[in-house]
């Protein structure tokens, strides 16, 4: 009986490698060896055989976020709508690296605005976080840009952000605290301004 055909490796089950892509990858995946060559590890052995490609793969799709845009992922899904009520979409699951360590920190995102006339589609809020959270970051900084994008794209009242996330470069390493997580807020605008609108926003992400 013939063996059957092997599935290809491809990260998260996203499409395939463009050939520019897989040059990146055939690129990387040398300084991967290195590096485990470097860690006192053997390369070679059959554990480790297809270690580099994979990792060069897995590192492309974690890094996405540099070969996309917000303009790209809204893809002009922005609506004329009188709607002037906060638009909320909470618990949106992050997964970053920490630019410090590279070494993943992971959380909940929470994202509003106060539209003024201009609505996005709901599914596009967790796209706009993963353009900025498939990137080398720092928490402080992937909030502030949820929030800057949000802005640009919709010239709302306000943006308001709010993420809560561990980072295993503390919870393994350093301090080695387990069970601390980092909150960071962007909020801008009416949100920054107006104590009303703060208000309604953090008694919205109160709630469970
Ligand atoms: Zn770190």
């Amino acid at each position: 009986m013939a063996d059957p055909t092997p599935l290809p490796l491809r990260p998260s089950g996203d499409r395939a490698a463009s050939p520019s892509e897989e040059a990146a990858d055939q690129r990387v995946a040398p300084l991967i060896e290195r590096l485990i060559r470097e860690l006192g590890e053997d390369p070679g052995r059959p554990g480790l055989a297809d270690t580099p490609a994979r990792v060069a793969r897995s590192l492309r799709f974690l890094l996405s976020g540099y070969e996309t845009s917000v303009a790209d992922v809204v893809n002009g899904a922005v609506f004329a709508e009188p709607y002037e009520e906060m638009v909320l979409v909470r618990d949106i699951e992050v997964y970053s690296l920490c630019e410090h360590h590279l070494m993943p920190f992971f959380g909940k995102a929470h994202v509003a605005y106060l539209p003024r006339g201009r609505i996005v589609g709901l599914s596009k809020l967790p796209r706009i976080v993963e353009v900025f959270a498939r990137r080398l970051q720092v928490q402080e900084r992937l909030t502030t840009q949820i929030a800057g994008a949000l802005d640009e794209v919709l010239q709302p009242y306000g943006s308001a952000v709010v993420i809560e996330a561990s980072h295993l470069c503390m919870m393994m390493r350093g301090v080695e605290k387990q069970n601390s997580r980092a909150v960071t807020s962007a909020l801008t605008g009416a949100f920054q301004r107006d104590p009303k609108c703060r208000g309604e926003f953090l008694d919205l992400l109160g709630r469970t």
